[in-house]
């Protein structure tokens, strides 16, 4: 359905959705299945997520677009799912049982009413920056419509690189592009929300002894999923510094969880098995390189999961037990890493060398806990779910939550708890409406 909503005040979706990952999506699919409205809001220029970026998915292996797409597609063409991109939720103000949802709805300088996805202004705009999709790997124009499957197919202009020169104006069939356009923050009331507002990677330097900032040859474990991915920035596997194959890639283990010097105690879950994924996944794509995982432990909570690590053993990538201390870029790109090993007491601090290495950073919450809303989170920084038989409930009423944004979690356990956000709204919307009938006449659910 559309993706413009106006956001006047005749208005009023049953529900609102937080963020259009794998959670929002599912979580709005499931409420507009049972005939609710539902406003699906995303701040991004695409609706996807995390998920429209990885390569595969673990432990199946099944393509990762194939399975996010069609739920993309499924959400923009319900009848009862509106959805508004680059738009992000600023604040929840609550008044006796209605959720008043601020939105900062941001300048696209392009009319999306209008805009018919041709990319003809793309293609006419020298106007280059790194292309965030591909983690910094590819470019994008300063006009672009945001990546292959992006929904909505509609271009969005960067002020901050445009130098105005005009030109996509000139090209573009629809006159779409409004140079003036302003953000606007609206108001739009409902009567529930789903929080699915899902993690970001804390930062790739946040352990300085491994020396990100110093080699483009450290890299984060999503360039890597871009690396891997079918239609990624290379098209193949490539050191970032040189575009040499590489020959040996270490990935580093719990680089930025399980370490209360950086203020990340917990273990984000979800990186041995994504680490054990790309390793199996680069075995494919470089027969004759070395590959090595550098563990503390290895958690293979899910089901299928442990199989999954022991055929990745099998397959020859090689597992040493023990803490990475430092990584020192040495000459050619490559890289040193120190590592003290709980395998061999002979021989407990060894140095290996790579010309690959990636970081599995620490998963952490992307709901700002300043932001003005009645939801609490938790002393690690997510949404807080107090209560231990209702894991998407959160501290305000009529408030749920679904996928990371409550703690790392792996895609089936976010999808399973975006279907229970989900019920748990509808189950709130009835038993309030049913009492509004009961103290004013009837009124219409749904
Ligand atoms: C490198 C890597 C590889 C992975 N591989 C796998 C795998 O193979 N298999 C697997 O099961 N799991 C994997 N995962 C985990 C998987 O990515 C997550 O489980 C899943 O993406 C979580 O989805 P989500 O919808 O909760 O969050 P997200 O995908 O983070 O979606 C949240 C959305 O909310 C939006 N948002 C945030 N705040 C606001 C706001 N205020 N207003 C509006 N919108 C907002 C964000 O822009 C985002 O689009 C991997 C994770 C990583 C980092
Ligand atoms: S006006 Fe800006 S966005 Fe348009 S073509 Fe020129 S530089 Fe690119
Ligand atoms: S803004 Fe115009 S030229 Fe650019 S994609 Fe849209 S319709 Fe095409
Ligand atoms: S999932 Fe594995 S790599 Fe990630 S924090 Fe937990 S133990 Fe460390």
């Amino acid at each position: 359905m559309t993706t413009s909503a106006n956001g006047n005040n005749t208005y009023r979706p049953d529900a609102i959705i937080v963020g259009a990952g794998i959670a929002g999506m599912q979580s709005a699919l499931d409420l507009a299945d049972q005939g609710l409205q539902v406003l699906l809001v995303e701040r991004e220029s695409s609706i996807g997520g995390h998920m429209i970026a990885l390569a595969k998915v673990f432990p199946t292996l099944d393509c990762a677009s194939c399975i996010t797409a069609p739920k993309m597609s499924a959400s923009a063409h319900h009848d009862n799912i509106r959805i508004m991109v680059n738009t992000e939720v600023q604040a929840i103000r609550t008044v006796r049982g209605t959720h008043h949802v601020k939105l900062l709805r941001k300048a696209t300088y392009v009319n999306f009413d209008k805009c018919i996805g041709c990319r003809l202004c793309e293609y006419a705009c020298d106007s280059e920056y790194p292309d965030p999709f591909e983690a910094g790997l590819g470019a994008r124009r300063a006009i672009a419509v945001p990546f292959t499957n992006a929904i909505p197919q509609k271009a969005v202009l960067n002020p901050e690189l445009c130098t105005t020169c005009g030109s996509c104006a000139r090209v573009c069939p629809t006159d779409a592009i409004e140079y003036d356009q302003q953000s606007e923050v609206v108001e739009i009331e409902t009567d529930a929300v789903v929080v699915a507002s899902g993690f970001a990677l804390n930062s790739l330097n946040i352990k300085p002894q491994y020396n990100a900032l110093q080699s483009k040859n450290i890299i984060s474990a999503l360039t890597m999923e871009r690396l891997l991915a079918p239609h990624g920035p290379y098209g193949r596997v490539l050191r970032p510094s040189d575009g040499k194959i590489p020959s040996s890639v270490a990935f580093v283990q719990c680089a930025g969880s399980r370490d209360v010097s950086i203020g990340v105690p917990y273990c984000s879950r979800v990186c041995c098995m994504y680490a054990i994924k790309q390793a199996m996944l680069l075995s494919g794509a470089l027969p004759i390189a070395d590959i090595t995982i550098y563990y503390m432990d290895i958690r293979a909570f899910g089901k299928g999961y442990e199989q999954f690590y022991q055929n990745a053993k099998a397959m020859g990538i090689n597992f040493v037990r023990g803490k990475v201390a430092r990584i020192d870029p040495i000459e050619d790109g490559d890289l040193n890493l120190h590592v003290e090993t709980t395998e061999d007491a002979e021989n407990i601090l060894q140095e290996h060398h790579h010309d690959l290495v990636v970081l599995a950073q620490g998963m952490v919450p992307e709901w700002n806990p300043s932001l003005s809303t009645p939801v609490a989170v938790a002393s690690d920084g997510f949404v807080a779910t107090p209560m231990l038989t209702a894991p998407t409930s959160t501290t305000a009423n009529g408030i749920f939550v679904a996928g990371v944004a409550s703690g790392p979690k792996d895609i089936v356990d976010t999808i399973a708890e975006a279907g229970a956000a989900a019920m748990q709204v509808s189950q709130y919307l009835y038993q309030k409406r049913a009492a509004q009938e009961h103290v004013a006449g009837p009124v219409l659910v749904g």
